[in-house]
Parts: C-alpha cells; structure tokens; sequence
C-alpha cells in the first residue's frame, strides 16, 4: 500500500466505548469529499459511493451533500441510498443478475439500472417501460482488457461472468441497444489515472461505434483518487476531454477512495504468548477473518499507529531495539493472523493497537464467526475541540442470536 496522508495528531483510542471499536473521523471524510468536488466541478462529471465498500450511514451526511448519489449492488443497498441520500441525488444499481422480486422493488426507487446481459435487460424492459417512472438503463460492457493481476479481482478474465463484450454486441446488431441509454464498465482496482487512461483507449477503439446511441458512460469503480500521489490533473484531462470528444455525460462510482484514510479499528492486547521457537505473539481482541477480510483475501498487511510492519526493510529509529511481535487474533482459525509488527516497547496486557485504514470493505463485510463480538461503530470529528465522540452502535448477544435460528 501506498503511504497515504498521516493522520491528525488525535487520540482516537480515547473513544468512550470498551473495544473493539471501528472509529471514523469525519474530519478525514470531509477532507476526502473536498477532493471528489473539486474533480467533479473542474471535470464535470458526477461522482457516486459504491456502497459495497462503504455503508456506515451514520456518516452518510458529511458525503451526502457532495456527491451525485449511490452505486448500489442490491436492493438492500438500493434501500439504504434511497432512505439516507436526498430525492435530487441518483440511486444507480447494477447487479450481475436480478431476480423478478428484486426488479419490482427497484422500479420504485431506482434512477438508473444498469443490466450485465442483453437477456436480462430483454427480460425486464416491459416491465421498466410500465413502471411509470423514466428509469435510464445501462449496460455493463466488458472491456477485455484490465491491469488487475490478482484473479479475484479481476473482472476480465476469460472466464468472466461480468458485462457484454464486444463479440455479443456485434452479432446482435446495434438496435439490440434500443433503449439503452449508457454503457458502464468497471475493471479497476486501486488504481491511478494512468490505468485509467490505458482502459479507456481500449474501451473507446471498441466501443466507440456505439456512442452515437447513447448519453452517458460510467467508469466505474477501483480509481484511487485520495491516495496520496494520485495524478488528479490527469484524470480531470481524461473526464474532460472523453466528454468533448464524444458529448457524453460521465460517471464515476469508486467506493473505497471516498474513505480512505479515515478510520481506525482499535483493539486491545489480551495476552501476549512467549514464543521459545521464535516471535512473541499478541493476541487482540479483534479477528482478521471477522473484521477486516481482506487482509487474508488479498492479502495484506495494514499499518497500526505507532508501530511498524516488520518487513524486510524496515528502517530508521524504529527497527533498532524494536520489539517484534506477531500481532493474532481471537478465533480458532490458525491463519486469523493480522501480521509480524516492531512495537517502541514491549507490549502489554491492556494495550491498545489500532489498525488503521479500516474504513472501507471492513463494516459492511463483518461477520460474527466464532461468534466473535461485532466492533462498535464510533465516530469522531478531529477538528472540533473535544472530538465529538458518538458511539453509533454496539452489537450484543442479541445481534448475534438473530441472524441465525
Ligand atoms: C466494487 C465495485 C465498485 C467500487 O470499487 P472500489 O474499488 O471500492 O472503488 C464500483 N462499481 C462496481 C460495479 C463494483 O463492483
């Protein structure tokens, strides 16, 4: 991962809640907002949260005001955009397969659909051009063409379930795009304009046959706008100039970038495990598995405060006389490991580590395996005087008893 902008000097441990806690600063989101603005007011295009990766409403209103509305993957999602973004912002919905239920629930609260196959856009239309309510449709295309290296992420393989390529289009014919007024593609994964810019040269020399009948094209997900180092000039110069080449409205849907870099997972050390065969282990409160996924999925190594990863090159005050623990977690999986850390001091029972970065793909992707306790969802604002603590929520026996039966 990238360095990224160092966080306030705040403490964020000192939330009045037990932990673990996730805590987010809304601060830091609005500081992540002020850049969406300005790319869209200079690139005049429209940004929208994938809710996939961020769905902690209560924050909802530091975004809200800022953005152009929600990229939801589901109802459920589709519900929640709906209750907590305001009536003159847009819910977009794609999904790689609807069900008839699903697709009467959207007609009401849907602004765009945007269909992964001609089948199924065939199959709905009636039902669209009835509802009663203009609903823009989109189709997802796929490019065949991403700089993803990792299989999972990568929605352009050749075994690919995602999106319309170019051969399908072709031997329909290009009245099989009567009614569709946008395309969407999504092929990107934390990654910079330069990616961007590649895809969309692609995109174009295939596509571009098709433009004339469409009003919109939407970029979906995975730029990597907040991070530090991203060549924000270039990606206003791609919007811009696609839009005057080809007098088309442009979209935008990442979900991690609007939360970057704001949030915090704070733990607590319960033991700490002498090892004779090695690293000393802690064990934290708090599980990778159950709280932050994709530091096995992907996998990684996130950062805690004042600490450092014990990577091979590891420099500076910190690597000498450092303490190295393994940092563990509290489940029975043996790989619910977070990662090998150099502390300043030895650790303690009743320490406190927070893994930072956990906003995105954490909170809306936790799970109480082991039966593990779900960490409350606190926020705070690091430029108000005392911080502005609100504990949001916290999760109980009752939380866990109710999703199963
Ligand atoms: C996951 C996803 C996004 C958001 O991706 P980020 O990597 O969080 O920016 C947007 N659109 C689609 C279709 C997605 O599947």
């Amino acid at each position: 991962m990238n360095p990224i902008l160092p966080y306030p000097p705040f403490n964020y441990a000192a939330a009045p809640t037990e932990t673990p806690y996730y805590i987010i600063d809304r601060a830091l989101i609005r500081r992540n907002m002020r850049t969406l603005e300005y790319i869209q007011k200079e690139a005049g295009c429209r940004i929208l949260l994938a809710l996939k990766a961020f769905s902690t409403w209560a924050v909802f209103d530091e975004m809200e005001p800022y953005l152009a509305g929600v990229a939801a993957s589901s109802l459920n999602e589709a519900r929640l955009g709906r209750e907590h973004f305001s009536k003159t912002k847009d819910v977009h919905v794609y999904s790689p397969a609807y069900s008839e239920a699903e697709m009467v629930e959207l007609c009401k609260i849907a602004d765009y659909i945007v269909f992964n196959s001609f089948q199924q856009w065939q199959k709905f239309r009636p039902l669209l051009e009835s509802c009663g309510r203009k609903i823009q449709v989109g189709l997802r295309i796929n490019p065949e063409y991403s700089e993803v290296s990792l299989e999972i992420y990568n929605p352009c393989t050749n075994r690919s379930r995602f999106g319309v390529r170019l051969e399908n289009l072709v031997d329909l014919g290009e009245d099989a795009l009567d009614g569709v007024d946008g395309f969407h593609f999504h092929t990107m994964c934390q990654q910079g304009s330069d990616v961007l810019q590649r895809t969309l040269e692609v995109f174009c020399e295939r596509f571009e046959k098709y433009f004339h009948r469409i009003k919109w094209v939407n970029f979906g997900g995975g730029h990597h706008i907040t991070r530090m180092g991203y060549d924000i000039e270039h990606l206003i110069n791609l919007v811009k100039s696609f839009r005057e080449r080809y007098g088309l409205e442009v979209l935008l849907e990442p979900g991690e970038t609007h939360v970057l870099h704001t949030g915090l997972l704070i733990s607590t050390v319960l033991d700490v495990i002498e090892n004779p065969n090695g690293v000393d282990v802690a064990i934290v409160d708090v599980s990778a598995s159950a709280h932050m996924p994709d530091v096995l999925e992907m996998p990684y190594t996130p950062e805690i405060l004042n600490a450092r990863r014990a990577v091979e090159d590891v420099e500076g005050p910190l690597a000498e006389g450092a303490h190295k623990y393994i940092v563990g977690c509290k489940t029975c999986l043996s790989g619910d490991v977070i990662g090998e850390y150099m502390f300043p001091r030895p650790l303690q029972v009743g320490d406190r580590l927070s893994f930072e970065d956990m906003s995105q793909y954490t909170i809306c992707k936790n799970t109480t395996f082991n039966g593990i306790q779900l960490p409350s969802i606190v926020s705070c604002d690091s430029d108000v005087p005392g911080g502005n603590f609100q504990v949001h929520r916290k999760f109980n026996y009752e939380d866990f008893k109710t999703r199963l039966s």
